[in-house]
């Protein structure tokens, strides 16, 4: 996939030079900012500069023709929406927004990383003095609760769900097939590596999403 990988998947590859626990999770960032904003800058630097692609675009042309109701996902780059995609559960938080830790006051998120950019000065609420930070869902919060719960029903009323390029590693993420499956639906998993879940699926591809989606897009209009 293009874009960040899901930055709380042991296998992401992004903890090979920092130790997540020291700069993604909510400990480490109330003990130094400094260090969890190096890092996530990097990341939305990487997620700015990204494009979606066809697999992005294929998910969101399939939602417009009405084959498919949401896009559940992990990920914080905001590709699905760039791609054009309606009904989306992000499930580990964004980079549009951050939220002052202190008074709660949301601002945008993108000026505040460029701000970072060019003092290197933790980001501050204008109203309260309180340290600002970005709508993602660090180690040791809670996902958010209206959206994990909406990715569940959604997961419970599928008839089929599509597993793209997920390992399913990560709780409760990764139990949302199962609620799927126990509710009648079925599963496809377009993922390049074998997962846990594919005994169970109905159909498996180990493939690029990226060339298998536009070309289920394109068999539709025939
Ligand atoms: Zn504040």
């Amino acid at each position: 996939m293009s874009g960040i990988p899901d930055f709380r998947s042991p296998h992401s590859g992004l903890w090979t030079q920092v130790d997540p626990m020291a700069v993604a999770s909510i400990y480490g960032f109330r003990q130094n900012p400094a260090a969890f904003y190096e890092w996530v800058y990097s990341l939305a630097r990487k997620s700015i500069e990204a494009e979606p692609n066809p697999a992005h675009y294929a998910l969101a042309e399939l939602e417009k023709r009405g084959f498919l109701h949401a896009v559940i996902t992990q990920n914080i780059d905001m590709l699905h929406a760039r791609a054009g995609s309606k009904c989306i559960y992000e499930l580990h938080g964004h980079l549009r927004e951050a939220t002052c830790t202190h008074c709660f006051t949301v601002y945008a998120g993108e000026p505040i990383l460029q701000q970072f950019l060019e003092d290197r000065q933790i980001p501050r609420c204008p109203a309260c003095g309180g340290v600002i930070k970005p709508n993602v869902i660090l180690f040791g919060e809670q996902l958010p609760f209206a959206e994990l719960q909406a990715a569940q029903k959604a997961a419970r009323h599928a008839d089929l769900m599509l597993i793209v390029g997920s390992s399913l590693e990560v709780a409760p993420a990764s139990d949302l097939p199962n609620q799927t499956l126990r509710h009648g639906g079925r599963l496809v998993i377009i993922n390049i590596e074998p997962t846990h879940l594919d005994h169970l699926a109905s159909v498996v591809l180990h493939a690029d999403a990226a060339e298998i989606l536009p070309e289920v897009v394109r068999r539709l209009e025939t």
